[in-house]
């Protein structure tokens, strides 16, 4: 039997014996049990996407001007994936960046999102 179960039955029991003073304060104390189940929810939400993003920022390296994500769930971690440094620093956004060539050795993208221009990118170093 769940805490709101027992509750309602001790409401319930009071409503029976003429307690409504006390019949009132069960329900009052079932809404805010209610409320509380909510704001937990809530927390362990906000508590699993932190982790989540602790997880991702760990695995973010900085590198030629480029955060990039060596352990990539979307590439199998196979191949680190370029992101934009800037949606990174300023909105914690990951904004993945498929590279072009630029010059005889480098590489540059242009961000997707911001339109923000990176070029001269070398690849990262294999581990
Ligand atoms: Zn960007």
């Amino acid at each position: 039997m769940s805490v709101f179960d027992t509750v309602k039955e001790a409401a319930n029991l009071a409503k029976e014996h003429g307690r409504m003073d006390l019949y009132e304060k069960l329900l009052d104390y079932r809404a805010e049990s209610v409320d509380l189940r909510e704001q937990n929810l809530t927390l362990k939400q906000q508590i699993l996407e932190l982790n989540n993003h602790r997880e991702l920022d760990n695995s973010i390296v900085f590198h030629d001007g480029v955060h990039w994500i060596t352990n990539d769930e979307k590439t199998q971690g196979n191949v680190p994936t370029p992101i934009c440094p800037r949606c990174w620093d300023v909105d914690k956004v990951v904004v993945r960046q498929k590279l072009g060539r630029y010059g005889s050795s480098g590489s540059s993208f242009t961000c997707k999102n911001c339109a923000k221009f990176f070029c001269d990118i070398h690849s990262f170093p294999k581990t």
